[in-house]
Formats: C-alpha cells, sequence, structure tokens
C-alpha cells in the first residue's frame, strides 16, 4: 500500500488535510487489475500536531540535550515527537520511530504492565511505571516512565507525553545499598560488642545477640526495657540523669563513659560504653564488658604498687639508667642518702652526681665506673667499693653493684643497687680498735707480770736492807733512793696491769654515789683552788639515818670501789691539766637505760638499766685524732714530766674489767666529757667490818711458801725467817702437797703463789684443806684475775695480796690472817 499526506478540495473548494492510501486491485489471477484509494480527512489530527509543534518548539533544544528519553503519542498512539535520546537509546532511526506504538517498545508481562499505566493515565491524567525497555538490538534496559495527558487549548485530549529514566544506575545503587545493609546488619548481630539502639526516652529498640547474652535477658525481653533497668538498683538516680544527657546530645556527637551494668540474674559487672546521636534522636551505642580490663587493670595496679612499696622499703639504693648511664629510675632511699630531690636525679648522669671524684678528690673519669663497664661490657653484678658524695658535698661508703638489663640479648641499660656500709665499716674500726687494746693490752700485761716479780724482789730486799742498815750510815740514802724509784716502777706496772685487766679487782655492790662522795675531798685537793667542783648526784642516796644503803633502784653497781675511785682521779687529773686557767669539772651520776641506738653504735653492752658517771670540764679539749688514742697505753700530748700516758689507759682496763663502757665527747677549746656506763645490779650493799689491824710483827708459827719464783721465794722466805717464822719452801704446786703432808702436823700457815706450774695456789689449798680444814692461807699474785675469778678464790673471800708487797705489809697481814 501507499501512503500519502496530501491537500484535498472538497466540492465547496475548500481545503483540507487528506491522507490518502492506495491499495492495489488484484484480479483472481494475483494480476494488479486497479487501485483502491481510501482518503482520510486528518485536518484535525494534523492542526493538532501543529499545536503540539508549536508547544513543544521552545524546547526542542533542550529536550534533546537531556539524556532521559523524552516522547509524545498522539491519540491514534503513534509517536509524534520525540528527542534525540530516544534514537540515542533504542538504536532505532527516527524514520523507525515515527510508526512505533507505546507498547512496541516492550515484551512479556512489561506490555500489559505499560498498558495499564496508560488506561491508568487516561484516568488519572498521569501514571507511571518501570518496565525494561526493548531495544532495538534486543536489550532490555530498566526505566522508570512518568507519562501525563496532552490537552489542546480548548482543553480537548489529544495524546500524552512521557519521559523515561533510565534505572539502571539507581537499581545498582540500590542493589548495593541492600547488600551493604545487609553487611552492616550481619556485622552488627555478630558482633563480640553489644551493640544497642535506643530512642528519646530511653527505650532499647534493638539490642544485638552479643547484648542479649551479655545481660541475660531475650531479644523481646530487652525491646520492652529501657537502658535504666540496666543499672545496679542502687544507681537509679544516676541512670536517669544518663538518659537526660543521651537525649540532649546533638547528632553526631558522641559520648563515652563507663558504668556497672546489671545482669538479669542481678550481678553487676563494669562496662565501657561509647554513644552517638542520629538526626531521628535515637542513639547507637556500643557496650564493651571490661571485666576482664579492671581485673587486669587491678592486678597491675596492685602488682605496681608492691613493687611501689618493695623499692620503698628498700634499705638500698636502686636506680635504673638508660645506654648513656643516665638516670630514669630512683627509690626513695637514694633520694634519702644523697640528697638529691627525684628531679634532680632524672636525666642525670649517676657516676658525674655522686662519685666523679675519688675519695682522695682526684678525678674518676666515667670510663672507670662500674656503670660504665656494664653498660659498655654486660658485665653482670659488677660489685665494687666506692665513696658516694651527697649534694652537700659529704661522703659515705657503698658497696655498688651495677647489673646490665637485658632484654632479648640486647643491653637496654643497668639496674644500679648500693647499700650504705658506713655502718659496717664503723663495726670494722670497732672490732680492729678492740683488738688493738686486747692485743697491747696482753703485751702490757705480759711484761707487767714479769716485770712485778722482779720488782717484787727489789722491793722485798730493799726493804730488808732499809730495816737492817743502821740510822747513821751513809749507805741508807742510796737505799732510799733504790726504794724509791723501785715505788715508781710498781706504780708503772699496777697502771699496765689496769690497762690489760690482769688486776685483781675486788668487786662488791656499792653505791656510786657514795664512791662520788668519798673521793669528793681527795679531788678537791688534786684540782687546786682554780677549779670548781660540782657533784650532781642522782638520784640522791637515801637520807642520813639509812645507814647510807642504797636498794633497787640506786645506783648500785658491782664494783672494786677503790678502782672506781682511781677512775675518777685519773679523770680528774687530766681535766685539771686541761685547764691550766681554771674552769668547773663538773661529776654526776644517773641512772640511765641503754637503748639498742647507743648498743648499736657503741658496741657495748646489753639493753637495760645502767649507772651513768660523766666527767665534764671546760678545758681545751681534743681533736679527732687524739681522740682515737687516748686509750691506748703511753699516749700523751704532755711533756715528759708530766704525763706517763697511762691514765686514761688505766681508766679503759678498769672500766671494762668491771664490765662497763667508757666514751668520750670532745670540743676543742669547749671542754670534754667522758661518760662511764656500769651494769646497775640489784642487791644490797654489804657493810664492811672494819679491820684490825695489828702492828707487824713476826711469829714463831711453821709455813709452807709455796712459790715458782725463786727471787721471790728466797725473798719471802727471808722476811719471815727474819721474823721468827719456820719456812718450808716448795717450788711448784705438787711440791707444796707433798711438802705439806711430810710436815703436816706442823704447818700452821700457807703462802701461796696462784699460778704455778703443776698445780695452782687454789688447787694446793683446796687439796690441803680436806686434811687440815682449818689451815689459814694467804695468796699472792701479780697477774691474771680471771684465773683467780675461775678459781674462786675472790668468791671464797679468801685473803690475797698483790705483788709486789712489801715485808711490812706481808707480816702484817700473816698476822692479821692468824688471829681473825
Ligand atoms: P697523760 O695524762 O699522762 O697524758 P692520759 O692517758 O691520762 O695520759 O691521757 C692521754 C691524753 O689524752 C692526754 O695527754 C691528753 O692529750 C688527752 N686528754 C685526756 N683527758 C683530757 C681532757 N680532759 N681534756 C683534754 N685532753 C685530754
Ligand atoms: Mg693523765
Amino acid at each position: 500500500p501507499v501512503e500519502v499526506e496530501t491537500e484535498g478540495i472538497r466540492d465547496d473548494g475548500s481545503r483540507f488535510a487528506a491522507r490518502i492510501y492506495a491499495y492495489p486491485n488484484f484480479d483472481l489471477d494475483g494480476n494488479v487489475i486497479g487501485f483502491i484509494e481510501v482518503v482520510e480527512d486528518i485536518t484535525e489530527r494534523k492542526q493538532a500536531e501543529e499545536a503540539l509543534k508549536e508547544a513543544m518548539a521552545f524546547n526542542e533544544s533542550t529536550l534533546n540535550a537531556i539524556d532521559d528519553i523524552f516522547y509524545t503519542f498522539d491519540l491514534s498512539g503513534k509517536m509524534l515527537i520525540w528527542n534525540k535520546a530516544v534514537s540515542r537509546v533504542t538504536g532505532y532511526s527516527d524514520t523507525e520511530l515515527s510508526s512505533k506504538k507505546p507498547t512496541d517498545f516492550f515484551l512479556g508481562e512489561d506490555v500489559q504492565h505499560i498498558s495499564e499505566s496508560i488506561e491508568r493515565m487516561w484516568k488519572e491524567g498521569s501514571s507511571k511505571a518501570e518496565a525494561n525497555l526493548v531495544l532495538k538490538d534486543g536489550r532490555q534496559v530498566s526505566y522508570e516512565f512518568t507519562g501525563s495527558i496532552l490537552k489542546d487549548s480548548k482543553g480537548n485530549i489529544i495524546g500524552f507525553s512521557g519521559i523515561g529514566r533510565d534505572l539502571t544506575e539507581r537499581k545498582r545503587v540500590e542493589e548495593m545499598l541492600q547488600k551493604s545493609e545487609l553487611k552492616y546488619r550481619q556485622l552488627i548481630e555478630q558482633a563480640p560488642d553489644t551493640i544497642f539502639v535506643v530512642d528519646g526516652e530511653g527505650n532499647l529498640l534493638h539490642v544485638n545477640l552479643a547484648g542479649q547474652k551479655m545481660l541475660g535477658y531475650s531479644e523481646d525481653e530487652l525491646c520492652k526495657m529501657t537502658t535504666v533497668d540496666t543499672y545496679p538498683l542502687d544507681e537509679m538516680a544516676a541512670a536517669h540523669r544518663r538518659v537526660m544527657e543521651m537525649r540532649a546530645m546533638r547528632a553526631g556527637e558522641i559520648m563515652h563513659f563507663e558504668r556497672q551494668m546489671r545482669r538479669k540474674n542481678g550481678t553487676l559487672f563494669p562496662v565501657e560504653i561509647s554513644v552517638g546521636a542520629l538526626k531521628d534522636g535515637t542513639t547507637h551505642g556500643i557496650i564493651r564488658d571490661i571485666t576482664d580490663r579492671k581485673q587486669a587493670e587491678e592486678s597491675l595496679r596492685q602488682l605496681t604498687h608492691q613493687h611501689q612499696l618493695i623499692l620503698n622499703a628498700a634499705g638500698e639504693g636502686i636506680v635504673g639508667l638508660d645506654l648513656e648511664g643516665k638516670i630514669t629510675f630512683a627509690n626513695p632511699f637514694v633520694i634519702g642518702t644523697t640528697g638529691y630531690s627525684v628531679d634532680e636525679l632524672i636525666g642525670q648522669n649517676l657516676h658525674k652526681l655522686v662519685h666523679y671524684k675519688k675519695p682522695d678528690g682526684t678525678p674518676y673519669p666515667y670510663e672507670e665506673c662500674p656503670s660504665y663497664e656494664t653498660l659498655k661490657n654486660s658485665i653482670p653484678n659488677n660489685i665494687r667499693d666506692e665513696i658516694f658524695f651527697k649534694k652537700d658535698g659529704t661522703s659515705f661508703p657503698v658497696r655498688y653493684t651495677s647489673t646490665p638489663i637485658i632484654e632479648e640479648g640486647i643491653i637496654k641499660g643497668a639496674v644500679v643497687t648500693f647499700r650504705d656500709i658506713t655502718e659496717r665499716k664503723r663495726l670494722e674500726e670497732q672490732f680492729l680498735q678492740a683488738q688493738k687494746m686486747e692485743a697491747v693490752g696482753h703485751l702490757a700485761g705480759g711484761v707487767a707480770h714479769d716485770f712485778n716479780n722482779i720488782l717484787t724482789a727489789i722491793i722485798g730486799y730493799g726493804n730488808l736492807l732499809q730495816m737492817k742498815i743502821k740510822e747513821d750510815d751513809p749507805l741508807k740514802a742510796y737505799v732510799n733512793q733504790i726504794l724509791l724509784s723501785s715505788e715508781k716502777a710498781a706504780n708503772l706496772t699496777s697502771g699496765l696491769l689496769a690497762f690489760s685487766r690482769k688486776q685483781i679487782i675486788n668487786p662488791k655492790p656499792v653505791n656510786l654515789n657514795d664512791i662520788v662522795k668519798n673521793v669528793e675531798k681527795l679531788l678537791l685537793r688534786l684540782i687546786g683552788e682554780d677549779i670548781e667542783l660540782k657533784t650532781i648526784l642522782n638520784p640522791p642516796t637515801p637520807p642520813f639515818g639509812k645507814g647510807g644503803q642504797g636498794g633497787i633502784g640506786d645506783l648500785v653497781v658491782m664494783a672494786d670501789s677503790g678502782q672506781i675511785e682511781q677512775v675518777l682521779m685519773n679523770l680528774a687529773t687530766n681535766a685539771r691539766d686541761a685547764m691550766p686557767e681554771g674552769g668547773t669539772l663538773t661529776i654526776s651520776t644517773e641512772i640511765v637505760e641503754l637503748d639498742r641506738e647507743y648498743i648499736r653504735t657503741s658496741g657495748y653492752g646489753k639493753p637495760g638499766k645502767h649507772a651513768l658517771i660523766s666527767v665534764t670540764d671546760t678545758g681545751k679539749g681534743m681533736d679527732e685524732k687524739t681522740k682515737e688514742l687516748i686509750f691506748e697505753p703511753f699516749f700523751t700530748t704532755k711533756e715528759r714530766e708530766r704525763g706517763t700516758g697511762l691514765g686514761l689507759a688505766v681508766v679503759y682496763g678498769i672500766v671494762k674489767q668491771h664490765n662497763g663502757n667508757i666514751d668520750v665527747y670532745s670540743e676543742l677549746d669547749k671542754g670534754t666529757t667522758f661518760r662511764i656506763y656500769l651494769p646497775i645490779i640489784e642487791a644490797e650493799i654489804e657493810e664492811t667490818k672494819p679491820k684490825v689491824i695489828t702492828t707487824p710483827i713476826g711469829g714463831k708459827e711453821t709455813v709452807l711458801i709455796a712459790e715458782d719464783n725463786i727471787d721471790v721465794r728466797n725473798y719471802t722466805k727471808t722476811v719471815l725467817e727474819d721474823f721468827g717464822y719456820k719456812v718450808i719452801e716448795a717450788v711448784n704446786g705438787e711440791d707444796a702437797i707433798n711438802k705439806f703432808m711430810e710436815n703436816k702436823d706442823i704447818i700452821e700457815f700457807l703462802v701461796l703463789d696462784v699460778i704455778m706450774p703443776k698445780k695452782n695456789g687454789k688447787e694446793v689449798y683446796d687439796a690441803i684443806k680436806k686434811v687440815r680444814p682449818d689451815i689459814k692461807a694467804l695468796f699472792m699474785s701479780g697477774y691474771a684475775e680471771d684465773i683467780i675469778h675461775g678459781k674462786g678464790i675472790l668468791e671464797e673471800g679468801l685473803n690475797f695480796v698483790l705483788k709486789p708487797i712489801s715485808p711490812q705489809e706481808l707480816l702484817k697481814l700473816i698476822r692479821e690472817i692468824l688471829e681473825t
């Protein structure tokens, strides 16, 4: 068929728009025998088309520019106008498109779908549909179509127009969104932490699986709860406050906090919560159970605390060093001993701070420091004795250890520990000093003992000579001189014996105050008129009438009064010498309780009550060097004639022999205080019986003399025989017993040397006593109070005499003993 649009002319001459369809006319054999022509009046359609074209003309270019397809169909379903996108998208040419109907672009269900949408449009004026647009090459593209009816100026419907939008991209995005939403949903559900959503009132909208497990509620239960229900029962106020706070959050704001959470079963546990507010007024959050973290934190805190306590309590300095030797850590001991603050220590080189110089003041290069060696060569436990200097410049001795800190085989620094060894050094010195005194004592004692025996003979014979020589003999002056010198020698040896504690002492319970009072007169005479003597006795002795007896709590000590008097005399003599221009000498007594500190620093004594005698002068004092040496025998700072150097040695020996202690405090040009501590005993003071003094005369009795030293023996024998006694000699202990047995009926008295070969004096005495219980004896000794003590001579109240002994004294004693 042929179709032509043309202009027709009616009979009346008017013109109209016409479309002529011409069909060939066939005969039965199929030959063309003519044409059938159909003329259609399309005036109206043409007019509408014109109107449309007119209406569209202004935005044709706009339409062509857009990516969406634009199209118009007339009422017959013919596509009239379309933009360039239509052919670009579908692939059809404009000619092809001009004969397309709306449904021609779809397949299957979409055809029906589109037809329905068009129907709807006719009724409602517009409609929307999604369908797959079928392209010329058969591909299908998802499109959204929006159609609306077109009317002419008179309001007649003339067709419809539509816009098609490619949905491929949107679909893809939607799909992606869906997928990601699913992903996030899974993520939320499977998250190990609790994730929740609450509304502005605190109502729980969603709680993920982890949250359900954590709290012990089901999803349904949770959805009926509010956040307040998960607070501890006693924290309701805080819970409500928190809801308010969360409600007040602006979108995008985030808040972190920790709190206690309550499970369905009532148990509580700590959580850490982060919440963020969304635009819709809901709050989303993550809750993490921090029980483990809190426990770990707590254990760590405790551990750190413990370490801190240990470090604080350590009686050692502990210092951490980095590789350069700089301090990274220091415990309180370091601060206490060095005087530096933490701030002054940290970051400083320990070596340059505390032992930058050697004890003698010469520089101490860091390269020679143990910590340097440790850091450089990883030397473990590098121990050395060093001197540390404090901030104030003073120093103290330390035992220094440096140990490398090695982590995974790499040296990271070092730990230095140090101990203050002042105390140890002091004890060592104390010990050495004691040892020295002991050694000197032995030596002095040994010499004095032998010398005493010799002196006994010299003085003895000297005395005999003096007694027998005629008054007018010119030689008498010589004898006197010999005896005078011998006397001095005897004084010397007795001093040495006192120092070496080999002197025989006769201790009894005595009140120290009594001794001071007794010796006061003597002291006054000794110190002279320029020096004032003050005595402060405390506690005062009981009032007169109670016999001057001291009881418990008084200054009763076990002492040999004579010896203590000697001590006071020696100290007073020194005080006098120290105050040539006069001054004050103060002697005071008191009861003191020795504390551990005194015992620790002095190395003396047991805790408990002690009598303390202090002797203080206001003299010239002494320097440190002198102070160290004063107790040594023969140490003196005085010129030859004045000082023997034995005064304090004797004092020392006597005090030690009385189980006491002496210390000295002195300041140059200010004065000196000597303090003597003696253990207080709980005992009654013995009343001393006045002795019956008889004149030194001889006797007729037979005396056994046992003495190993031939000089002393001969001398004693001579004296006794000269004064009428009969003498039997024995040269040692066994000999003495034998001689006694041979003459047991005639021997009436024994003179026994204490220390003899074979058997000592006491053993001899005991053996003889078995035979003759009433036998009387005199022991002689110049030595070894400890042996005498051990043998019980003093304890049993036996008579003894210290060598050397003058003839008068010997004779007098023997008479006294025989007659009591
Ligand atoms: P001497 O008195 O014979 O020198 P000591 O043993 O009594 O011997 O004393 C030794 C030294 O101790 C004295 O030479 C003196 O230097 C010093 N000294 C003792 N007592 C005092 C004192 N009270 N004040 C000052 N120095 C003293
Ligand atoms: Mg003296």
